[in-house]
C-alpha cells in the first residue's frame, strides 16, 4: 500500500467541525440544538451584490481570469483599504485567493521554508497552527491568557522576535477571543517590530469592519509606515459582507510578496471565477450599510453575552470588542461533575454541555487555550438568550 505524504499526517481535522458535526447528529435525532460553534456571520450580503453576480452571469466569458485578481476587483479593494487607513498602495501590491484561508496557506508557502520559525499569540485561530504544520514550519506560540485579556504584550513580542522568526502572524480583531487592539497597543507592538527587520509580519484582520466601542481598526503600518516593506495585510469578503461561501480573500503587501502569491495562484487555482469577482467588486465598492448595521447588531449581542456570562460565579470573560466571539474562562468547572458526568477539561465540558443542554460551543484547546471555550454569537437573539440561559443552568447544576 503506498503511503500518504507526511505533511497530510501533520494536519489535524478541525475541532470546530467535530463539535459542529456532533451537534448536527443530535439535531437529526430530534434534539433541540442551539449552535454557538461555527464562526459564520449568519447574514446575507446586500441586494447589489446579487445584482452584480446576476449581471456577470448573463455575459460571463467562461474564460480563465487573472492570476492576481481582475483589475476592477483590485481597484475596489484598493479603495476599501484606503478607507481603512492604508495609503500609497497600487495594484502591484495586491493579489487574490480563494478566501483568506487559501491566501494564508499561499503566504506560508511563499514565506516559510521547512524548519523556519513562525510565531503567533495564543489563543489563535485553529488553522494557523495547521498551516504551519503542513508546510513544516516550527511554531512558537506566545501564550496570552485571560489575565492579560488575551492580548500580546510588547515584552512577549520582543522575546519571541529575539529568536529571529521568519514570520510573525497577528490577528486583530481576534478569532476566538473578540479582543481588539487599541491604537496605543498597536503602536507599542509596532515599536518592537521595527527593531527586527528579518521578520515578515502578516496581519490577518478579516474582522476589521466589526470593531465596537469606537476603538477603530488599527494596523502596525499606520503607526510605523517603515514596516510596509515587510508587512502583509490579509482581508476577505467572508465576515464583513456575509459572504463566507463566495470564497474571496486578498492581500496588500510588498510587490515581491504579491508577485509570489500570484505565481503560486498560477499553479494552484489560476483565478477566481468571473461571477464571484463581480460580486466581490460590488461588496467592496458598493454601499457599506449592511456591514455597518451588522457591526451595531453584533455589539448589542456582545452585551447580552457578556451580561449572561458575568452572572455566572467565577466565570471570567474578558470583554470582547470586535468580531462575533466571546471566550470565557470556564476552568472553574474542571474537577466538578454534571449529573454524574465528570468534567476534567474543556473538551469534557463542551461535550457534557452539548449532551445535557443542546448548546454547542468549541473547546478552547482548539485555539491553544484549554481553560476557555468559544461562543460564536451570530445566531438570532431568539436563540442567543435561551442558549445562554442553558449555559447558566448547566453551571448552576455542577457539583
Ligand atoms: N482568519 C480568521 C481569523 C478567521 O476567523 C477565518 C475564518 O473563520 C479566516 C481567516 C478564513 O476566512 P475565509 O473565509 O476568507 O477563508
Amino acid at each position: 500500500m503506498p503511503q500518504l505524504a507526511q505533511r497530510v499526517g501533520r494536519a489535524k481535522p478541525s475541532a470546530i467541525m467535530v463539535i459542529a458535526e456532533k451537534a448536527k447528529q443530535l439535531k437529526a435525532a430530534g434534539r433541540d440544538i442551539i449552535s454557538f460553534s461555527i464562526g459564520v456571520p449568519n447574514f446575507l450580503p446586500g441586494e447589489h451584490v446579487y445584482a452584480a453576480a446576476r449581471e456577470a452571469l448573463s455575459h460571463d466569458s467562461g474564460q480563465y481570469g487573472s492570476n492576481r485578481g481582475a483589475e476592477p476587483l483590485l481597484d475596489a479593494f484598493l479603495k476599501h483599504i484606503e478607507a481603512l487607513g492604508f495609503t500609497g498602495y497600487g495594484r502591484n501590491n495586491l493579489s487574490i485567493g480563494i478566501g483568506a484561508k487559501q491566501v494564508l496557506y499561499n503566504l506560508a508557502e511563499a514565506l516559510l521554508n521547512e524548519g523556519d520559525e513562525i510565531c503567533f499569540a495564543a489563543p489563535y485561530w485553529t488553522t494557523y497552527h495547521d498551516i504551519a504544520d503542513i508546510v513544516g514550519a516550527k511554531v512558537n506560540v506566545m501564550h496570552c491568557g485571560p489575565e492579560q485579556h488575551y492580548k500580546l504584550t510588547a515584552a512577549q513580542l520582543e522575546s519571541a522576535l529575539q529568536r529571529k522568526p521568519k514570520v510573525f502572524l497577528f490577528n486583530n480583531p481576534s478569532n476566538p477571543t473578540g479582543m481588539v487592539y487599541t491604537r496605543e497597543e498597536i503602536a507599542a507592538l509596532a515599536d518592537v517590530l521595527v527593531k527586527y527587520p528579518e521578520t515578515w509580519i502578516v496581519t490577518d484582520d478579516i474582522y476589521n469592519s466589526m470593531v465596537f466601542d469606537g476603538i477603530g481598526y488599527h494596523n502596525f503600518v499606520f503607526a510605523r509606515p517603515e514596516l510596509r516593506d515587510r508587512l502583509i495585510f490579509v482581508d476577505s469578503v467572508s465576515k464583513t459582507y456575509g459572504m463566507p461561501g463566495w470564497r474571496v480573500g486578498l492581500i496588500a503587501g510588498p510587490e515581491s510578496v504579491a508577485k509570489a502569491i500570484t505565481t503560486l495562484n498560477s499553479n494552484h487555482i489560476t483565478s477566481v471565477p468571473e461571477v464571484i469577482t463581480a460580486a466581490a467588486v460590488a461588496a467592496f465598492g458598493g454601499p457599506q450599510d449592511v456591514p455597518q448595521a451588522k457591526c451595531k447588531e453584533f455589539a448589542g449581542k456582545r452585551d447580552i453575552v457578556v451580561a449572561a456570562l458575568g452572572a455566572i460565579p467565577d466565570v471570567v470573560c474578558p470583554r470582547p470588542q470586535g468580531a462575533f466571539y466571546a471566550f470565557p474562562d470556564i476552568s472553574v468547572a474542571f474537577g466538578k461533575s454534571h449529573n454524574g458526568v465528570k468534567i476534567t477539561n474543556d473538551v469534557d465540558f463542551c461535550a457534557a454541555l452539548l449532551e445535557a443542554t443542546g448548546v454547542a460551543c468549541v473547546p478552547g484547546s482548539a485555539f491553544g487555550e484549554p481553560r476557555a471555550m468559544r461562543i460564536s454569537y451570530t445566531c438570532p437573539t431568539a436563540q442567543l438568550e435561551p442558549g445562554l440561559k442553558r449555559i447558566q443552568a448547566f453551571f448552576a447544576e455542577l457539583t
